[in-house]
């Protein structure tokens, strides 16, 4: 398999999935929090070799490949047309396929059509990760997000309004300790209105982990940034839960970065998970140690 490096990213749900590099990086890569493709210079491969690449898996793994990842970040900024035939060559070389899936950047999404979203969706693409990381102009600001609150909403119900199964993001504790990055209830409840107005199928909450070499790791070594208490944390994951409308929704909150593993089902789960959160408060449950706090 071709990979332009070791360091390959992925949804943790797509570890079943053949990854397949399309983009080396990210188109936008300016996010203060995230450090997964500082290294490298974002290109699109060209479809040629990706379509090679497909031959390759199918040596190596077989044709019974059920699920493909399109590596790296933002692989829907791939022209459409190039797209169409990757998504046909993959389907004709592995008949068991099923999912097809992508990271979605906002803006990359918007540079599509409806149309052509929907005929991407017709041909296969069966999934799209979009990082909103919050429905705050503020903090989206605050973070270099690169899009406005209204764009990354269009983006989602565009996802939706496709066909595409849409996977949103969001991060807790992105507002900082002391309000750094703008006010906490503010960004909560601006996420919860966006997720009800975009309906996701799914919803991950995780929360903010500070990353070695980023712009935000390193305004928390210098004391500029204090990341969120545990209790925060929760408290945040609190009022996002109560204030999501959206269902159903598949919610999960289990990711490394996350304090209280939380994974179930809205509405269903709704109290659930405020009476795992209240007995965590209440130092009922012991929290996980989680990644990166001390970098
Ligand atoms: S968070 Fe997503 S959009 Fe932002 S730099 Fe990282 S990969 Fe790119």
């Amino acid at each position: 398999m071709r990979y332009d490096s070791d360091l390959l990213y992925r949804p943790p749900g797509e570890w079943k999935s053949y990854l397949l590099q399309c983009t080396i990086g990210c188109s936008h890569n300016k996010c203060t929090f995230c450090g997964m493709y500082k290294e490298k210079t974002f290109r699109i491969r060209p479809v040629g070799e990706v379509l090679e690449d497909i031959d390759m898996a199918l040596d190596y793994y077989g044709p019974g490949l059920e699920r493909v990842f399109l590596m790296d970040g933002d692989a829907i900024i791939i022209r459409t047309d190039d797209l169409l035939k990757i998504l046909e060559k993959l389907y004709r070389t592995f008949p068991k396929l099923e999912k097809v899936t992508v990271y979605a950047g906002p803006r990359s999404t918007l540079s599509k059509s409806l149309d052509e979203l929907k005929t991407l969706h017709q041909a296969g693409l069966s999934r799209a990760y979009l990082g909103v990381e919050s429905g705050s102009q503020q903090v989206l600001d605050f973070i270099h997000k690169g899009c406005t609150a209204q764009e990354m909403l269009q983006a989602g119900k565009n996802l939706v309004e496709a066909g595409i199964d849409l996977w949103v993001t969001v991060i807790l504790g992105m507002t900082g300790a002391n309000g750094e990055g703008g006010d906490w209830e503010e960004h909560i409840l601006s996420t919860a209105r966006m997720v009800n107005e975009m309906r996701p199928r799914h919803l991950s909450a995780m929360t903010f982990a500070p990353a070695k070499g980023t712009p935000l790791g390193d305004d928390v070594l210098a004391g500029r940034f204090q990341v969120c208490s545990p209790e925060r944390v929760l408290e945040e994951c609190e009022l996002l839960i109560r204030n999501l409308t959206v269902e159903p929704l598949h919610f999960t909150s289990n990711h490394a970065s996350n304090y209280l593993p939380l994974k179930g089902g809205l509405p269903e789960d709704r109290e659930r998970f405020l009476s795992l959160i209240d007995q965590a408060l209440a130092g009922k449950i012991r929290l996980r140690k989680t990644l990166n706090r001390g970098i």
